[in-house]
């Protein structure tokens, strides 16, 4: 165990062990981990202001509660006045960066108006405020302009690098093609953003080796930053006929700890986010991620009315909080937790600048 714990490459193999392990073991994973995020990315936690700004979306994701074939749910579709009113909030209170979030859209206007917004955020906060898209997949003649206008961080999860289970989890149509995934993966690398993917832990048919592989596509595409955590059904999806087949929520939640250990163990420089489903399940969720590999917080600053809305799955947490109190409480959950705020910082990603260096 300690001798595969000390190197510092992994095989399929081992990294399916890893991410099998309880009790003793698996403590001895979580620990070197830390160790490991001390030693490369340090205690700074970096936060990134989230507005999910429109939950309408052309795709059907078999998971999603937002999918179009969702009649339950309010659409909704924030003003720009309003998307600037967040960005401002986060400016004025030093959070560093936005990540702005839709569903995927891919018309001109929706286009025209990314862009726009974009132009608008780094108006409004002097340049200072860092961008991160997460808009789905686009051409690269979008991406470019994105880039251009500002974004500097792209989002876009993979969520199966199996193509079998991509497959059972999205509709086997043109619309949601695996390799056309792949592809925009690339268009952002040659774009020329720090790029970020992910997955979803705990999938129906989903295995350790599943999950192996999804680390090892993380290394081969040499991504910058992840955002990953725990799948949760949504009872208005198709997927949710396979609840019987799930672990449990809890053992769900430690295997995403788990995967985000390894993930700092086999690419220690990137950034990892701790993301909101890790706390849906354990209200201490994000910040124990951040105790064993996670440096990036995302502060949800989605105006109120709409955040009931956006909801990929059940349980989601922080409904009902304003921007100021959500900011408060994980302030003092970070203090708790050891952590260091860089607050006004960018906090980008280490690995994008040795990547950059070596090209
Ligand atoms: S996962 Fe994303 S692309 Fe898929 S349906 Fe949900 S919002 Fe749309």
């Amino acid at each position: 165990m300690e001798k595969i714990l000390n190197k510092e490459d992994f095989n399929r193999e081992e990294l399916a062990y890893l991410l099998s392990l309880h009790g003793e073991g698996r403590k001895l994973l979580l620990n070197k981990a830390a160790e490991v995020k001390k030693m490369t990315v340090g205690n700074k936690v970096y936060f990134r202001g989230l507005i999910e700004f429109s939950n309408i979306c052309s795709k059907d994701c078999l998971y999603c509660g937002i999918r179009s074939s969702n009649k339950t749910i309010a659409r909704y579709n924030a003003s720009d006045e309003e998307i600037l009113e967040s960005c401002r909030f986060a400016w004025e209170n030093r959070f560093g960066s936005v990540v702005l979030q839709s569903g995927e859209l891919s018309s001109p206007a929706f286009i025209k108006r990314v862009d726009h917004l974009l132009k608008e955020i780094k108006k409004l906060s002097n340049g200072e405020l860092g961008i991160t898209l997460c808009c789905g997949e686009q051409s690269k003649e979008t991406y470019a302009m994105w880039r251009e206008s500002g974004a500097h961080r792209y989002l876009l999860r993979i969520e199966s690098s199996n193509p079998d289970l991509y497959y059972k989890i999205h509709p086997d149509n043109d619309l949601h093609s695996f390799e056309k995934r792949v592809e925009a993966l690339n268009f952002l690398k040659e774009t020329g953003y720090q790029v970020g993917t992910g997955v979803m832990i705990g999938l129906p048919f989903q295995t350790y080796d599943d999950l192996a592989g999804d680390l090892l596509f993380f290394k081969s595409i040499d991504m910058d930053m992840c955002g990953m955590g725990p799948y949760i059904e949504h009872e208005d999806t198709p997927l949710y006929k396979y609840r019987d087949q799930l672990k449990t929520k809890q053992e769900r939640f430690e295997l995403s700890l788990n995967m985000i250990a390894c993930l700092r163990l086999l690419m220690p420089d990137i950034n990892i986010a701790a993301t909101t489903a890790l706390q849906a399940i354990d209200p201490l969720g994000r910040e124990k991620a951040l105790t064993v590999g996670a440096n990036v917080i995302m502060p949800n600053l989605t105006p109120c009315v709409y955040r009931q809305e956006y909801r990929l799955y059940e349980g989601k947490p922080c409904l009902d909080e304003d921007a100021e109190l959500c900011r408060n409480c994980l302030e003092a959950r970070l203090e708790l937790a050891g952590s260091e705020i860089g607050y006004g910082e960018w906090g980008d990603s280490k690995h994008y600048f040795q990547r950059t260096k070596k090209a």
